[in-house]
């Protein structure tokens, strides 16, 4: 018997170590990581800079808490700052905190201008913004909110795609639009370019905040450094996460500096945010993928992999039934229930992620090979012909 708490149906894979896209299971099995640790795993596992940063980091100092100067905090605030729209950073552990803090903002700007009355946030069906008791109100899943008491205050949902439905939904006390560029959990669902324009615009005539949720395709997922830099849009208030800390708990919430400055001492906080050890592994994290060259090396490998798939897809028509995606967030719509793909792969040593909408998920570490695409291309057919009973 396990004494965690059964919060996950876990599959019995136990592994042990990590080099690049491969894991190695107890038993000495080698798998090829196309889940990433849920898109964690940005430069795969154990890199020999993100290790090296560890250690050195690991020696010398691990935390002090925000009561103290964090140069490397600076730092890398700085660069994130730099590379985006925003001028202003805070750190938090993970992807809900990240999003608690945006949505914080989003309400303490609009009290800051004089309008604390707006508070509520729209969000879209198939959102999936973290677990805690606000970011659940926010995704909106009836699943997720089951049995856990009243949802928290503040998120209207409507359809993704659906101006008019957001345009109705804007009210006295409305403060913001969240929304993924590319939803991942939600099943791989890419954002309409013409649709999320149109939110930058209601979000301007009406005074409210434009937050993105990039707590998944951050930091080089789709081939450019945010998704937002596709839609030719910028939030005013975005979350990163996963992998962010390539594997190191962090995340960050980023804002315009008019709006960041509604925080004050006081306002917000965390302890471990942005500690030592996590800001030395995410400026390690961050020296690689700004890289010149690297996030071509992304889309180059996408393109790849997207051409191979539509390959797959057109010889197992039946399996796969869509190939969506941007960069190295992929998915496979599937024409048998989804799980049974992933359990497939599986068998075939090759990991994916199941998401809503009978997807499979295929997120490999962005430094992946073009020979480990191929490989995995080889494993994902025969999962395929064994699933269509040709094998
Ligand atoms: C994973 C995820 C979160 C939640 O992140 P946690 O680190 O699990 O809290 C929030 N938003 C999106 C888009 C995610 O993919």
């Amino acid at each position: 018997m396990s004494a965690l708490m059964p919060t996950y149906a876990r599959s019995a894979l136990d592994f042990e170590r990590g080099e690049g896209a491969w894991l190695v299971t107890t038993d000495g099995e080698r798998y090829l990581d196309f889940g990433a640790g849920i898109a964690v795993s940005a430069l795969g596992h154990a890199h020999p800079s993100l290790v090296a940063a560890l250690v050195e980091q690991a020696g010398k100092l691990w935390h002090t808490s925000n009561l103290y100067q964090i140069g490397a905090q600076e730092r890398l605030a700085e660069r994130l700052a730099a590379a985006s729209f925003a001028d202003l950073v805070f750190f938090a552990n993970s992807g809900a905190e990240a999003m608690e803090c945006a949505i914080k903002l989003a309400r303490k700007y609009q009290a800051a201008r004089g309008e604390p009355e707006r508070f509520r946030v729209i969000t879209f069906a198939g959102a999936f913004h973290g677990r805690t008791l606000a970011m659940l109100a926010a995704g909106g899943k009836p699943e997720h909110l089951e049995g856990f008491g009243p949802a928290v205050e503040g998120f209207d949902q409507v359809q993704m795609g659906d101006i008019d439905a957001v345009e109705e939904a804007i009210g006295d006390n409305t403060a913001a639009i969240l929304i993924e560029p590319v939803q991942g959990e939600g099943g791989v669902n890419v954002a309409p370019r013409e649709f999320v324009g149109q939110l930058r615009a209601l979000c301007d005539t009406h005074g409210l905040t434009l937050i993105f949720d990039e707590v998944q395709t951050g930091l080089g997922r789709t081939g450019r450094l945010f998704a937002y830099e596709w839609l030719d849009v910028e939030p005013d208030i975005m979350a990163i996460a996963k992998a962010l800390g390539g594997g190191f708990p962090v995340g960050a919430c980023l804002a315009r500096a008019e709006i960041g400055a509604a925080m004050a001492p006081g306002s917000h906080g965390s302890t471990f945010g942005g500690n030592p050890l996590a800001m030395a592994v995410a400026n390690a994290v961050l020296d690689v993928v700004l890289e010149p060259g690297f996030l071509d090396g992304v889309q180059e490998t996408s393109l790849r992999f997207k051409q191979k798939l539509a390959g797959i897809q057109d010889t197992y028509p039946g399996i796969i039934e869509e190939v969506r995606g941007e960069g190295l967030l992929l998915g496979l719509r599937c024409g048998v229930p989804n799980g049974d793909l992933v359990k497939a792969l599986a068998k075939e040593k090759m990991l994916s992620v199941p998401a809503a909408d009978n997807v499979v998920r295929l997120l490999p570490p962005l430094i992946v090979g073009d020979e480990e695409i191929d490989e995995a291309c080889l494993r994902l057919e025969r999962a395929c012909a064994e699933l269509s009973g040709g094998a």
